[in-house]
C-alpha cells in the first residue's frame, strides 16, 4: 500500500543512549529512545515531525544515524547545553520476552520539552511516545488541530506518577501499551482482554492497543475488537524498540488513512506496526531500520496476510 499522506504526524518522547545486554552480546552507548524508534518507523509511511531534547553529550555518530531517516523532520530537536541525554541500560534474559532495566539516567527527560516549531503547530496526528506524563500532557495541549492523540507509557511512570498519568489518559483518544502495563493499570483484571476493555471504558478512549511481544497484539476499539499474531520471527537479536516501532508503523499508516480510524483501518495499521517491529528486532539499535526499504515492509506484509488468513470451506448447499 502506497498511501497518500494527507495528515501530518508529530511525536515527542525520549531520544536515548542505550546499553543493551543480551544473549546475542552487549552493545554500549548505541542510539535508542522511544521517539527515535517511533520516528524511524513512521518515516516509512509519511513525513514525521520530531520534538525532543538531547544533552551536550549527544554523539555526532547518532546525529548521523538519525539523518539517514530522511522523512524525519528534526526542526524540533534541541541539543541542550548543560544537560545530559537520557540513558538506559536494559538486560534481556535467555527468554528474550523478559527484560530488566539495569540503569536509567533520566537526564533531559526531567526538563521541559523544547518549544513546538510554528511549522509543526498544524499537526493532525500526535503521538506521545514513552516519556514523563507531565510533559506528554503539556505537549498534547499544544495541537489545536489534532484529531488523533495517542500515547504510550511504561511501568516507571505508572508506578511513580499515577496522578499525572490519570490526567493524560483523560485527555487522549488512544493508548498503545504492552500487556504488563495493562495489568498494572487494572490489577484486578483476570486477563489482558479484560484489562484492555476496562481501560477503554474507564477513560472513554476511542481505542486501546495492547502489545503482547511475540504473542501479537489486541485492539479494543469503541466499535469492536481485533487480534493479530506477531510475525513469526526465528532470529531475534535485540527486541529493544519493538514496541515503539510497532507504534510508528501503526501511526504512520493511520496518517495515510484520511481520518478513517475504524476497527478495520486500525487492524491494518496494527499489521504494518507488527511488520516494522519484526525488522527492528533483527539487529541492535536502529541498525536494521536504517537499511530497510518500504518494499521489504510491503513484501513481509503480504506474507503476513497469507499467514493470518482463515479460509472457510464454502457452505454446503441445502
Ligand atoms: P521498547 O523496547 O519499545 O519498550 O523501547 C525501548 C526504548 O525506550 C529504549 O531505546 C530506551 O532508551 C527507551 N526507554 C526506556 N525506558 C524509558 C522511559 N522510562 N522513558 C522513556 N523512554 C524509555
Amino acid at each position: 500500500m502506497k498511501g497518500v499522506c494527507a495528515l501530518s504526524l508529530v511525536v515527542t518522547g525520549s531520544i536515548g543512549i542505550d546499553t543493551i545486554i543480551g544473549p546475542h552480546g552487549t552493545v554500549e552507548n548505541v542510539m535508542g529512545g522511544s521517539a527515535s524508534y517511533f520516528a524511524a518507523a513512521a518515516g516509512f509511511f509519511c513525513p514525521v515531525r520530531l520534538v525532543a531534547a538531547v544533552g551536550d553529550d549527544w554523539p555526532a555518530d547518532h546525529s548521523a544515524l538519525l539523518s539517514r531517516f530522511e522523512q524525519i523532520d528534526t526542526a524540533g530537536l534541541e541539543e541542550r547545553a548543560g544537560s545530559k541525554t537520557f540513558r538506559w541500560t536494559g538486560k534481556y534474559h535467555e527468554d528474550m520476552n523478559i527484560r530488566e532495566t539495569m540503569a536509567v539516567d533520566i537526564g533531559v527527560l526531567a526538563e521541559e520539552i523544547p518549544p513546538v516549531p510554528p511549522a509543526f503547530a498544524d499537526s493532525r496526528l500526535v503521538f506521545l511516545a514513552n516519556t514523563d506524563p507531565i510533559n506528554q500532557l503539556k505537549f498534547a495541549g499544544q495541537f489545536a488541530h489534532a484529531d488523533l492523540i495517542v500515547a504510550d507509557t511504561m511501568d516507571r511512570w505508572i508506578e511513580t506518577q499515577p496522578a499525572d498519568l490519570e490526567a493524560l489518559l483523560a485527555t487522549i483518544h488512544g493508548l498503545v501499551i504492552n500487556d504488563s502495563e495493562a495489568a498494572m493499570l487494572v490489577p484486578e483484571a483476570a486477563n489482558t482482554i479484560v484489562a484492555a476493555k476496562a481501560i477503554q471504558r474507564r477513560y472513554d478512549l476511542g481505542f486501546v492497543v495492547v502489545k503482547k511481544g511475540e504473542h501479537g497484539a489486541i485492539l479494543v476499539h469503541r466499535d469492536g475488537l481485533a487480534v493479530l499474531p506477531s510475525y513469526p520471527a526465528d532470529q531475534v537479536i535485540d527486541p529493544t524498540g519493538a514496541g515503539d516501532t510497532f507504534a510508528g508503523g501503526f501511526m504512520g499508516y493511520l496518517a495515510c488513512s484520511a481520518g478513517d480510524y475504524s476497527v478495520e483501518t486500525l487492524q491494518r495499521a496494527m499489521a504494518y506496526g507488527t511488520v516494522v517491529a519484526s525488522f527492528t528486532i533483527e539487529s541492535f539499535s536502529l541498525d536494521r531500520l536504517a537499511g530497510l526499504t518500504r518494499q521489504e515492509i510491503d513484501d513481509r506484509l503480504a506474507e503476513m496476510a497469507r499467514i493470518v488468513r482463515i479460509s472457510m470451506p464454502a457452505a454446503a448447499e441445502a
